[in-house]
């Protein structure tokens, strides 16, 4: 008799219940199905496939890129009872002969292999008899060309799978945005209906987006919410940090710096201040991230646009993980588009890595002009569906929306009757009828649309331009000077006239509550 999911957990593992999904993805497995499996690191993905292999009859097979890693998981597994080892070029003439021999004795449960390895051709022919439980691709996200992880060997494990057609694959990863998970499911032949994918909420922590406006006030509000309180504040460039952690010493915080031009020591000494810290702020850029194990941190904060979903989930979710309320704050406003755009369209890469970057900021930009739930949009990138939370600053304070039909039309016409070539700025002071030099020198105040939109404000108006950007109906020319131009989908606006629901700007919070007071 074989034993169940739940026995191996009991017997092998000490635990008495299954994490989040784990036992729907195991029994999906045992049962003989393919899967595919993304869950944040920590969430226990390990469990998915040891268990299904251990109760399953053959081998199952590990796909695993990290030597070190696998050699400390074929331990603890020995340990447990389980019969698992690994395959690598460090063994011995002696070892390699002993596992070969429990391969094809069939007493392993469990081979650990790096791709390279499993790569090579004498290895495969001594597979090829061999009964397989599965196999299980960890990491998986080093599979996809334009990822940060790329392994080249890893491309080739279709070829392995289509080998073993009749058993079932895993991939597995903690990194893997909507178009990387599409190319792990098609690239290694799993259905989309056999993709399992969660854990990625963080209840406790409240998500925020703010249009920046005054960043410096805003940041103040924000810290005054958490005295005596340690988080950190992230900026995009190393000269921010420090002008911005030494205006915060002024204002009385326990204000520290981390960047990578910082000398090493310096570095650790802060990151040691930081760790230890009762109420200290680290003013930081992303270089600030691998090897916090700081439990209360109670707040982040970004005061520039951070580089995509995935960053802002990893950058918050350093706030709050001893499990107790956290509050996060990201501040986002043009010229923070602009520059984002510019560092893609500046960069070396490749084209087809260039319109994937610039897909994610556009995601980035969906997050920050939602009317919904920011819990719900971050964690449906995940592909993570949930209900709205109840625990961010939009299902706090839902957003009015109003008609923005027209002005979308009087916005995109303003662009078109100007050339479409100029930025936001000069586009609002057309639409407002600003009379100065450089409007009569263009001759821009004898076009149609000069001083048609003296119903809104400066403010909102680039708020609509914003959203209009952030809804690709405007391109922005960010290898030049932020030209607006009408793009494909704003053509299509322009002739269909479908009705457009936008945002009515907010007041942001740091002015909210003076106005409160006052
Ligand atoms: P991942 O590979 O997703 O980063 P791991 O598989 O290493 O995560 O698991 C993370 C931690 O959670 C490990 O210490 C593991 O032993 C523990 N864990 C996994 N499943 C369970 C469970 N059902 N109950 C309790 N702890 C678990
Ligand atoms: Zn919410």
């Amino acid at each position: 008799m074989t034993a169940t999911a739940l026995e191996i957990l009991k017997t092998v593992y000490g635990y008495d219940a299954f994490k989040g999904p784990q036992q729907r993805i195991i029994e999906h497995v045992i049962a003989g199905n393919n899967a595919f499996v993304l869950m944040p690191t920590g969430g226990g993905k390990s469990l998915c496939y040891q268990i299904p292999a251990i109760a399953r009859p053959g081998l199952g097979l590990v796909v695993s890129p990290l030597l070190a890693l696998m050699a400390d998981q074929v331990a603890a597994l020995r340990q447990a009872g389980v019969r698992a080892a690994a395959l690598n070029s460090d063994l011995s003439a002696d070892d390699r002969q002993t596992l070969w021999r429990d391969v094809h004795g069939g007493t392993l449960d469990l081979l650990y292999v790096a791709p390279e390895t499993l790569m090579r051709t004498d290895v495969l022919e001594r597979l090829g008899g061999v009964k397989l439980s599965l196999i299980a691709i960890d990491e998986a996200h080093c599979l996809s060309q334009w990822g940060h992880d790329f392994r080249p060997s890893y491309r080739q494990l279709d070829a392995v799978v289509a080998r073993f057609a009749d058993t079932p694959r895993m991939a597995l990863t903690a990194t893997a945005d909507e178009p990387t998970r599409a190319e792990i499911l098609s690239h290694l032949a799993i259905a989309e209906t056999d993709a399992f994918i969660a854990g990625f909420d963080r209840p406790n922590i409240r998500y925020a987006i703010e249009e920046k406006d005054n960043p410096r006030a805003q940041l103040k509000a924000f810290l005054k919410r958490h005295d005596g309180e340690s988080g950190i504040v992230y900026c995009l460039s190393k000269r921010k940090t420090e002008e911005t952690a030494a205006w915060l010493r002024e204002q009385g915080h326990d204000a520290l710096c981390y960047h990578a031009g910082m000398d090493k020591a310096a570095r650790e000494s802060n990151q040691m201040r930081f760790q230890h810290g009762e109420a200290v702020v680290m003013v930081a850029t992303i270089a600030f991230g691998m090897g916090i194990d700081k439990p209360d941190v109670r707040f982040v904060a970004h005061i520039d646009l951070p580089g995509s979903i995935e960053a802002y989930y990893q950058e918050t979710g350093r706030a709050g993980r001893d499990g107790l309320p956290s509050e996060t704050l990201m501040l986002y406003g043009s010229e923070d588009i602009a520059l984002r755009g510019r560092f893609i369209e500046e960069s070396d890469a490749p084209d087809q890595r260039k319109r994937m970057e610039r897909q994610k900021l556009d995601a980035l930009l969906g997050l920050a002009e939602t009317a919904g739930c920011r819990r719900q949009a971050l964690l449906a990138y995940f592909g993570d569906r949930s209900a709205p939370c109840g625990n961010c600053d939009t299902c706090a304070e839902p957003p009015r929306l109003f008609d923005g039909t027209t002005s979308a039309q009087k916005a995109l016409s303003c662009i078109y009757r100007t050339g479409e070539r100029f930025g936001q700025a000069y586009v609002v002071d057309v639409l407002l009828g600003v009379e100065n030099d450089r409007i009569a020198q263009l001759g821009h105040d004898r076009v149609s649309t000069f001083g048609i939109g003296t119903e809104h404000d400066n403010r909102t108006w680039r708020a609509i331009l914003r959203q209009l950007i952030a809804l690709r109906l405007v391109d922005v020319d960010l290898a030049g000077h932020g030209g607006l131009s009408i793009a494909a989908a704003g053509r299509d606006f322009l002739r269909d006239k479908p009705t457009l629901m936008l945002r009515v700007p907010q007041p942001p919070r740091a002015r909210r509550d003076k106005l409160a007071r006052s």
